[in-house]
């Protein structure tokens, strides 16, 4: 990635989606909370980053599926940092549990239909109230963060991005880096308003996207994916 920059941004796994953090100096905000019981791994990378859990000064939350929300109140609880969500999200948040998005492929569907079988029992975490709900753009200049947050619908109604120093996005479900030929999350609630999301991300010059699940991809393919979408 770009040298130079002033925010760095470090991937955290925690199993099977990946959390954020993002910092300048010793301000940081963390973007996600991975599944259940990943404090650990939160804890592993600050420390890498010589960073304390008090230096956190937000976390962000993509959006409220269980493998983003999963740690999110052991992590309050270790850092004492301001919770963020969509408002379309934060009763989700409120209750530990958000609905199993519809599949967009033949084999999703069938998971999704599982999936919200199961969801009831396996899909819940330990509820937080958020202490701030968006529904706009939202600066965080204010957090010490050269960035903003931009609301970007579809895989669920409050997912949102957070795009750090003009050009990289840090984008939970929205984009899924796991397939080889495309980007376009396996799950979403309204498809086409995630290519409206897509849209925006590619208007605003977003060179890099950080996904929820797999690596960091640049903007060529993303772009080539909206496209065959857009077919
Ligand atoms: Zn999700
Ligand atoms: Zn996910």
């Amino acid at each position: 990635m770009k040298e130079g920059r002033q925010n760095r941004i470090t991937t955290i796994r925690m199993m099977t989606s990946n959390a954020y953090l993002v910092a300048n100096g010793k301000r940081a905000i963390l973007i996600d909370a991975g599944m259940k019981k990943k404090e650990k791994k939160f804890l592993a990378a600050l420390e890498q980053m010589q960073l304390s859990p008090q230096d956190i000064q937000l976390i962000i939350l993509t959006h409220t599926h269980y493998d983003h929300a999963g740690s999110i109140k052991a992590l309050q609880e270790i850092t004492k940092a301001k919770i963020l969500v969509h408002k379309a999200e934060a009763s989700c948040l409120a209750q530990g549990h958000c609905a199993f998005p519809k599949g967009t492929m033949w084999f999703p569907k069938i998971m999704s239909a599982i999936g919200r079988a199961l969801n009831k029992w396996v899909g819940r975490y330990a509820p937080v109230a958020p202490d701030i709900a968006i529904a706009k753009r939202f600066d965080l200049r204010p957090f010490g963060i050269d960035g903003y947050i931009l609301p970007t619908p579809g895989h669920t109604a409050g997912s949102l991005s957070v795009v750090i120093e003009d050009n990289h996005a840090i984008v939970g479900d929205t984009l899924f880096n796991v397939f080889k030929h495309s980007v376009y999350p396996p799950y979403a609630n309204d498809r086409e308003g995630l290519l409206k999301s897509w849209k925006k991300l590619l208007e605003i010059r977003c060179e890099y996207f950080y996904p929820g699940h797999g690596k960091p991809f640049a903007r060529e393919r993303l772009q080539k994916t909206y496209v065959e979408k857009k077919r």
